[in-house]
């Protein structure tokens, strides 16, 4: 492999998006001496607390994209949906980790369960429909219940229906309301968790342990690190979530999410992938107050080439997301001596927006020996 240019601390590391995660990478580059220029298109974003420079623009303003690649050294992301023509364009004037073609598989619902399968990694059965009666047909092969998502741009559950058996194709491809979807078998899992992998230039990897991931009304609720499951399903959790970042190549992290089966399928797979994203992920706070080196300065590690972290934990630890109006109640957590505070800086409280977090540390980190 060709030796990676290292990025020294002193320089700029450019970030595509303005949100938490950008403002937690920024924090974290500062901690080891760089300086951040976000990229985002809201004056508001909380990111720009936290950043020596800043680009407001539009994702599809050639220029500023060029001036803003022009003036760093190295370029990542913290949103996922940054459109191709940004990320084209950027990558012709600094380094930027992960690559266009990563995400262009990332975006896609689709492009992601082929990729998976291409490379041994099992997904739930899906098929693409584009109309109703590609649905109805599609539904003798992957019967309700069921679930027909977007391809693209989908997250907290927004963007997918729910399939149930009293529904006809007619009805659902109606309230789905999309040009193209697709259709997924549901799978009955036994617990829903999360591996976040980082991944540098000499394709070094390091994986944070698996962690358990509760949802409420779709959206991440409650991280608990470590999963409470078998030695052997959190084995193989880690190795298909290293498979996954080396074969597609990934600097920076990639987080995966999997669904644990209740029993092994007919592959002699207890995981199966549900979706992947190149970034930061919220099922990786936790690491901020639990591990010596959070996912935040993983990524920072990563995209300038530098070693990895450890990624061993000291402390077991539950992340809470504070959602709308439950960042009211940091006062409470102020006064907990175990809660590690995070709030986002956002100034409008919305029901579903993510205002904060907190990691709650429960003692030493479970050793197996
Ligand atoms: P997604 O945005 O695709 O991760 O979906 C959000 C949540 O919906 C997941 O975290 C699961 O709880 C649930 N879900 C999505 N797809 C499936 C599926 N194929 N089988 C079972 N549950 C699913």
């Amino acid at each position: 492999m060709a030796q990676a240019k290292i990025i020294t601390p002193g320089a700029t590391i450019g970030i595509l998006g303005g949100g938490q995660l950008g403002r937690m990478t920024a924090l974290a580059a500062a901690q080891l001496g760089y300086k951040t220029h976000i990229f985002c298109s809201a004056a508001d974003e909380p990111a720009l607390d936290v950043t020596a420079h800043r680009t407001l623009a539009q994702f599809d303003d050639v220029d500023a994209l060029r001036q803003f690649a022009q003036s760093v050294d190295v370029v990542t992301l913290e949103w996922e949906n940054v459109p191709a023509v940004a990320l084209e364009t950027v990558a012709k004037y600094a380094p930027l980790h992960p690559g266009a073609s990563v995400m262009a598989i990332a975006q896609d619902r689709q492009k992601e369960k082929d990729f998976a399968r291409s490379v041994g990694i099992g997904t739930t059965r899906y098929k693409i429909v584009q109309s109703a009666a590609e649905l109805a047909e599609a539904l003798k092969k992957i019967p309700a219940p069921a679930f027909l998502k977007t391809t693209r741009m989908g997250y907290d559950g927004k963007g997918q229906i729910k399939i149930t058996p009293d529904m006809d194709a007619e009805q659902a491809w109606a309230e789905f309301g999309n040009p193209l979807g697709i259709l997924e078998a549901r799978v009955d899992f036994a617990c829903e968790v999360s591996v976040i992998v980082a991944r540098n230039a000499q394709g070094d990897m390091a994986a944070y342990p698996v962690v358990e991931n509760r949802h409420k009304n779709q959206i991440l609720d409650e991280t608990h690190a470590p999963a409470a499951i078998d030695a052997e399903i959190s084995a193989e959790a880690v190795a298909t979530a290293r498979h996954m970042a080396a074969q597609l190549g990934v600097i920076g992290l990639l987080a995966v999410e999997l669904f644990v089966l209740r029993e092994p399928n007919g592959e002699g797979q207890s995981v199966l992938l549900n979706e992947i994203a190149p970034r930061p992920h919220n099922s990786g706070h936790w690491t901020m107050d639990a591990c010596a080196v959070s996912q935040f300065e993983q990524l920072v590690r990563a995209v300038c080439g530098l070693p990895l972290g450890s990624t061993e934990p000291h402390s077991a630890a539950v992340m809470k997301n504070l959602i709308g109006n439950d960042a009211l109640q940091w006062q409470q957590y102020l006064s907990d001596r175990s809660a590690c505070l995070h709030l986002y800086g956002k100034r409008d409280v919305r029901d579903g927006r993510k205002m904060g977090h907190v990691n709650s540390l429960k003692g030493p980190w479970p050793r197996a020996d």
